[in-house]
């Protein structure tokens, strides 16, 4: 390094990474929404020898720049609908970059004492909005899945304590085997977090939903019965992946209580329903649950990694992730970040997700709900209404389905199956805008998911246009 002051190290790169950030997004626009560099030129431009000397740190920077370009994909912007990824508000990027310059250990009160309050002060402000109870303890984590591991360990210590069975100090080993019910529309992150946490994927009992992609509570209760000693969480959903179905919480967490179950909610996305007071009453009766999980990096517009996890009984969660060691200073006036959630060491996560509800207000979070919704429902109602193309859900809340029917004559399901595949791929060529495809109900269909700030009016209308422009190119 040539410049011989380490306080003015930094500047040359950071200037570059801003310049280089406001070239990104401010391109948005204009630029493909897909990715357009193959695997084999990203290898080729990123894989180089790794020299003896060093570059300097702007170089680095500009180097990483070009040789990523057109390995980006545009989930930044207005017009990608993949998945269920969100974008990032100004605030709560530009607090992103803050936690990196400040490198705070959030582990702990003593390493990083203002993200500690910073912490706290989400916890409340999300369990206002997301309306879950005053009394539920949190944890912030990398995202939904840790949130889930969160929350299922903290329901596995509870009913294991219940049957006199310590699983922090005598593991699962000749513990009572718990079991998981869930209807068969579950996020396979759950399936990752109860084979994290020692129960496996053979504890998960899945049931058939009913054609608005809810759990009938006859249908669980009799589950319920098949065992009803047995240590069981249920598992409900605020919002499944596809349709963004929601389980009736009213009917069936009582039900679920009524045999001692755990009630767990994975709310991911759909949670945030509950800031719109359009969308709430899908959430009527989730308070009641033992947890909930969610996250911040799909709708609330946090960089990633941002998930939150909430348990109502505090002393299950503490007893399950808080460790105390003598080389950490106690203090009882404070929340000691990692004695609620998986990790040690780790980002100050709470600094992004603070500016992000400052930024928005209770209002602005209302709009940005409202808003993906509308969207959703006339990207997917407008692409509907082309010719050749066939409505399969229409959305509920951010989330929708199409299915687009092969031109072929006496063209069979599997004929459509490859024809949604391909026109979704000719959209995705045009770099227009970014849908993925699922199989729903033994079907293939394309997939819009509306999560991200910037979506409008323009975005909606040229993405039809897209859709058709594809339709049209391939009917051809
Ligand atoms: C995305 C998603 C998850 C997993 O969340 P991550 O943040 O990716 O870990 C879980 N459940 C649902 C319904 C989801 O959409």
């Amino acid at each position: 390094m040539s410049d011989t002051s380490n306080a003015h190290a930094f500047r040359p790169a950071l200037q570059r990474a801003l310049d280089h950030s406001l070239d990104y997004l401010e391109a948005l626009e204009e630029n493909p929404v897909a990715a357009t560099a193959s695997l084999s030129t990203l290898r080729e431009r990123l894989a180089k020898p790794l020299g003896d000397e060093g570059v300097t740190a702007e170089r680095v920077i500009d180097d990483l720049v070009q040789d990523t370009t057109g390995g980006i994909v545009g989930s930044a912007g207005g017009r990608f609908f993949g998945w269920v990824i969100g974008g990032s508000l100004p605030a709560a990027l530009a607090a992103d970059w803050l936690t990196s310059a400040w490198d705070q250990n959030a582990a702990s009160f003593s390493c990083a004492p203002a993200e500690a309050v910073v912490e706290e002060v989400c916890g409340t402000w999300l369990k206002e909005l997301l309306g879950l109870p005053a009394h539920a303890s949190f944890g912030l984590t990398s995202g939904c899945q840790m949130a889930h591991v969160t929350a299922l360990a903290s329901a596995r210590h509870a009913l294991l304590a219940h049957r006199g069975w310590d699983v922090e100090r005598d593991g699962l080993f000749g513990a009572p085997a718990i079991r998981l019910l869930s209807s068969d529309q579950l996020h396979g992150s759950i399936s990752q977090a109860t084979r994290l946490i020692g129960m496996g994927t053979g504890a998960v009992q899945t049931l058939p939903c009913n054609d608005t992609g809810q759990l009938d509570a006859a249908v669980l209760e009799a589950a319920l019965q098949q065992a009803p000693d047995a240590p069981t969480i249920v598992l409900l959903q605020a919002g499944d992946l596809n349709i963004g179905a929601y389980d009736c919480f009213a009917e069936l967490i009582p039900l679920a209580h009524r045999y001692r179950a755990w009630v767990h909610v994975d709310g991911a996305f759909g949670l945030w329903a509950n800031a719109s007071p359009r969308y709430r009453h899908l959430l009527a009766g989730v308070e009641h649950a033992d947890s909930w999980t969610t996250d911040g990096h799909k709708w609330l517009n946090v960089p990633y990694d941002s998930g939150y996890a909430f348990v109502a009984h505090p002393e299950a969660h503490q007893r399950t992730m808080g460790y105390q060691a003598s080389y950490i200073s106690y203090n009882e006036q404070v929340r000691e970040q990692k004695d609620w959630s998986p990790e040690w060491s780790r980002r100050g996560r709470g600094f992004a997700t603070y500016a992000a509800l400052r930024q928005l207000g209770r209002g602005g979070a209302a709009s940005l709900i409202e808003r993906c919704c509308e969207a959703a429902h006339a990207i997917v109602t407008g692409v509907a209404a082309l010719p050749g193309a066939q409505l399969m859900w229409e959305p509920q809340i951010n989330q929708g389905l199409v299915r687009f029917l092969s031109p072929k004559p006496n063209a069979t399901e599997s004929d459509h199956d490859q024809w949604t595949d391909a026109v979704t791929a000719a959209i995705l060529a045009s770099g227009e805008a970014l849908f993925s495809n699922t199989t729903w109900r033994g079907k293939r269909c394309m997939r819009t998911s509306v999560c991200n700030w910037q979506t409008d009016d323009e975005d909606v209308k040229r993405s039809i246009a897209a859709v058709a422009s594809a339709l049209r190119q391939r009917q051809a």
